[in-house]
């Protein structure tokens, strides 16, 4: 008994020494290592490696979703062996995907949403390329059924996402950006038509925008195009870039015209993994009707005996965020997201109030209309002993990431600060980071910056 009790301990000593064999010695960081260890001790180590990310929930610049129900998890657990690119080995999945996509048409209001084409991306910056592809190929073959010239194509946007300069970039576009101008941040149809030509592919405007949340007035640049169209016979067709808006505008602004509703619009792409509360990796690209996409873009793969078509620039993909996607869909409908959303607004617009009682700031965007969230600027620089980087930089020491930027082209002389209230982001959580806003003002009446500071060195997170 007492031997069988001394071997037990030992093999159970040797267990604990070779498991914490990791605390001994640092791990290879450069070069690949030679032997291996414990599966639980690497575990370990990876584990702790993480710690010193942010934390996911405080980090208020992101757009993408940093919480989710334990259901979504165990789906994503359930998924991660399931390549999304095998429809014919994984066919339910890839059914899930097609009726994420009608979902979706009849969520923008699609003329003939069973019949809508779309798919699946990693987020909105693939599904933006996608639909920018989509429409140049269907600008050159008018040209070059008219007999014209087919190599100077150009697209017009406002405060555009980088992954609209990436698509001009890679895909030879010229990007016809207008510039900010005094207190105009977003695209005016003015300026949009000024730039229109017969080489123009698409207007492109973005259902909340990066920097301020607020939404491009989609339909009145619509409108104006009509009207250029009727004089001077040039039909522009729009894309909406409507990453975080998608989500947001059908459950809080129904009455927004901005989606397939207007006719122009041809395409819509939307971050599934933004205010679509899926996890990350999870966007969706929409064409109003299948001759928007042009078939040579579009590939065959084998799928139950037959063939289905698609559109992509990635290969193989686990299948868990698509899956997530339509559980959110059915468990929540347009009653869940409007629920939620409403109360995300609701916090967003709670914190600009409290930001504009304190006297010190102007409230850019407050958090009404646009996607959840606030953005604002110091009122008189010369008033308060901080800079918006060192408000950033000092907000960082509870874990904060809230992140203060210059304004793009034409206001870059402008810094602003702005959160995103996400589902995750309580009125409660957000009372605490006001209450620890209002610490670190405090701390700078005590102790002046120099106001030297640069974005670079406040750190966290930026768009660009
Ligand atoms: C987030 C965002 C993108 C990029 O989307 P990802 O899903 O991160 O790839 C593009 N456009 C806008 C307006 C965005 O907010």
């Amino acid at each position: 008994m007492a031997l069988h009790g001394t071997k037990e301990l030992n093999s159970q000593l040797a267990g604990i020494t070779s498991k914490s064999a990791f605390l001994e010695k640092p791990i290879p960081k450069y070069r690949f290592p030679k032997g291996e260890i414990d599966s639980a001790a690497a575990y370990q180590l990876v584990h702790d490696e993480l710690l010193l990310d942010g934390n996911a929930r405080q980090n208020l610049a992101t757009f993408c979703q940093t919480w989710v129900e334990p259901e979504v998890r165990q789906l994503m657990n359930e998924c991660v062996d399931k390549n999304l690119v095998d429809k014919d080995e994984y066919p339910q999945t890839a059914e899930l995907e097609s009726r994420c996509v009608h979902m979706l048409a009849d969520l923008w209001n699609a003329p003939d949403a069973a019949n809508a084409v779309g798919c699946s991306t990693t987020g909105s910056s693939e599904a933006a390329i996608l639909g920018g592809l989509a429409l140049k190929w269907k600008w050159r073959e008018k040209r070059q059924r008219d007999g014209k010239p087919f190599d100077r194509p150009n697209l017009i946007c406002g405060p555009a996402q980088i992954c609209w300069h990436k698509f001009a970039r890679y895909f030879d576009v010229e990007l016809r950006q207008i510039p900010c101008e005094g207190s105009r941040v977003l695209m005016s149809a003015d300026e949009v038509i000024k730039r229109c030509d017969e080489n123009t592919i698409a207007v492109v405007p973005t259902l909340g925008v990066t920097f301020t949340l607020q939404y491009e007035p989609v339909h009145k640049i619509a409108l104006a195009l009509n009207d250029l169209e009727e004089e001077f016979g040039l039909d522009v067709p729009l894309h909406i870039d409507a990453a975080s808006g998608g989500f947001v505008a059908p459950f809080l602004h129904p009455d927004v015209l901005w989606d397939f509703r207007i006719s122009r619009v041809k395409s819509i792409n939307a971050s599934g993994h933004k205010f679509g509360l899926a996890p990350l990796g999870c966007g969706w690209i929409v064409w109003r009707e299948a001759h928007d996409l042009p078939e040579d873009l579009v590939f065959r793969v084998k799928y139950l005996g037959g063939s289905m078509p698609t559109f992509a620039l990635n290969f193989s993909r686990p299948g868990g965020q698509v899956a997530s996607q339509y559980y959110n869909f059915i468990r929540l409908g347009r009653e869940g997201y409007a629920k939620i959303l409403q109360s995300c607004e609701e916090v967003g617009a709670w914190f600009g109030d409290q930001l504009a009682k304190t006297g010190l700031f102007q409230i850019v965007y407050d958090g009404r209309g646009g996607v959840p969230g606030c953005c604002w600027k110091i009122l008189d620089e010369t008033e308060t002993r901080f800079t918006l980087y060192d408000l950033a930089d000092r907000l960082r020491v509870r874990g904060w990431q809230v992140p203060a930027y210059p304004l793009p082209a034409g206001c870059s002389d402008v810094v602003v600060q702005r959160i995103l209230a996400r589902l995750g982001l309580s009125r409660d959580l957000a009372g605490m980071l006001f209450e620890d806003l209002l610490r670190a003002i405090k701390h700078f009446e005590a102790h002046p910056s120099d106001k030297s500071l640069s974005r670079q060195e406040a750190g966290g997170y930026h768009h660009r």
